[in-house]
């Protein structure tokens, strides 16, 4: 029934969540009446439980109505992974120059792995084309050009391509540089007069990396070098990766040529990140950290807020759990706010309450004029706090500002509704449901 489900799920949820979601999962058979499923991650199999598990049980009711439940437990890796403390990876790097040793500033960062990566919509086919240049022998495509903005996991994808070919591929020659070294080296070649011995180095690599290129422009005799160099290695048949902040038609200041050549192979860009990408980063870096425990409704509030790039993100998790642990207290939504005020408002997305009072009113089929009435009854009163829950969460208002734009209420009902509704969410997983739909919905 697996694949049928897989499909249901897709189709109802959409491929981007099935990815990130249901595709994590294991299917191992059906024992008396219990589906069982393996997650990789405590986070995952808690997600799903608390999202998808309903729809899910449905769906393999609809294949086989003697179904009786789902049980879905971590996978041995993981549960190992849990147990022991986890092996240091390797030490040190994949040099540039393999006949001379050390080079400890092309030290490549052992938390960068494809493990370590979180694979979303938006960096997909950058992934797979890494992953692919890791493990194959084939030379498919050269280069292989990757770009995005800044802090979006450039660099760490050409870290995990070394380190994954330092693991299955020892005995090739393996080589990480950011363009602004190789200038510098190349600088150094030529007053030392030794160019012969830099491009030797250089020229005898089964995988050479160069990490923003963008920095050679305007720069002529290191694009010159460059260029030679690019050239003897596709000859070679040597595969090249190279990255940049854009696209080869968009860098500014570098030669056509250089320009047309770096468009040969397979171009891949890094998509500014979704919501479901951002929230599976924070959970695989909340898992990680052993002392603190960081509340769902965190992990959610940053995925929504902070959406700038994975760099601030994972600084802003930081942050929370470094004042949580200097504190000694439990991560909370207030302390969370608290700390992360500046980062927060930086990444406003400038959401308005009305175009939260609609979102919530359309989804509850209620006009606007009623939910923002006086009337208690519970199908009314319950969206107008879903509202005002929304909005101190979506915008940077006050209390008191909200509590006007919801027909001049006073600051403690807001107060009161946010509380109201955090509680709620805790235990009622269909209002759960509702907020992230909504949230979703708003974030676009
Ligand atoms: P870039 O080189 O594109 O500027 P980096 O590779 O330095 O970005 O990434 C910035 C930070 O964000 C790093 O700590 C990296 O590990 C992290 N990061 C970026 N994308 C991801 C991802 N998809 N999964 C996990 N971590 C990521
Ligand atoms: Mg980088």
């Amino acid at each position: 029934p697996w694949p049928k489900v897989c499909d249901k799920f897709k189709h109802e949820f959409g491929q981007h969540a099935y990815t990130t979601w249901l595709g994590q999962l294991g299917y191992q058979g059906v024992d008396s009446g219990t589906v069982e499923l393996t997650a990789p991650t405590k986070f995952v199999r808690d997600w799903i439980t608390r999202h998808y598990a309903p729809r899910l049980k449905d769906f393999f009711l609809a294949e086989d109505p003697r179904i009786k439940g789902l049980s879905i437990r971590l996978a041995a890796r993981q549960a190992a992974a849990n147990a022991k403390p986890v092996e240091r990876a390797p030490a040190s790097p994949i040099e540039v120059d393999p006949s001379t040793g050390a080079d400890e500033s092309a030290a490549l960062d052992p938390k960068y792995t494809f493990d370590s990566f979180v694979v979303g919509k938006s960096n997909e086919l950058a992934y797979a084309a890494a992953k692919r240049i890791a493990e194959t022998d084939e030379v498919t495509f050269n280069p292989l050009f990757l770009h995005g903005g800044v802090g979006l996991g450039k660099t760490h994808l050409m870290h995990a391509i070394a380190w994954e070919m330092k693991r299955q591929k020892p005995t090739k020659r393996v080589a990480y540089i950011s363009a602004e070294k190789f200038m510098f080296e190349f600088i150094a070649a030529l007053r030392f007069k030794d160019t012969h011995a830099f491009k030797q180095k250089f020229r005898a690599l089964d995988l050479l990396m160069v990490d923003d290129v963008q920095f050679i422009a305007n720069k002529e005799s290191t694009q010159e070098e460059f260029f030679h160099t690019f050239n003897a290695l596709v000859d070679n048949r040597c595969q090249v990766v190279i990255t940049a902040d854009r696209s080869p038609t968009d860098l500014e200041g570098i030669q056509e040529r250089i320009i047309s050549r770096l468009g040969w192979g397979l171009v891949a860009d890094i998509h500014p990140t979704d919501y479901e990408l951002r929230l599976g980063i924070l959970q695989s870096k909340a898992e990680q950290a052993e002392s603190v425990i960081v509340p769902a409704e965190v992990l959610e509030f940053l995925a929504r807020r902070i959406t700038s790039n994975v760099r601030e993100l994972e600084g802003a998790l930081n942050r929370v759990m470094a004042y949580a642990t200097l504190v000694g207290r439990p991560i909370t939504m207030d302390m969370t706010r608290d700390v992360l005020q500046d980062l927060i408002r930086a990444n406003d997305r400038k959401l308005t309450i009305d175009e939260i009072q609609r979102a919530v009113a359309d989804y509850f089929n209620l006009r606007l004029a009623e939910m923002l009435s006086e009337r208690r009854a519970r199908n009314i009163a319950r969206p107008r706090q879903v509202a005002m829950y929304l909005s101190k969460q979506l915008t940077s208002r006050s209390l008191p500002e909200i509590g006007r734009r919801f027909g001049g209420r006073d600051h403690t009902t807001v107060m009161h509704a946010v509380r109201k509704i955090e509680d709620l969410r805790r235990d009622d997983s269909q209002l759960d449901d509702d907020i992230s739909r909504l949230t979703r919905l708003l974030e676009g």
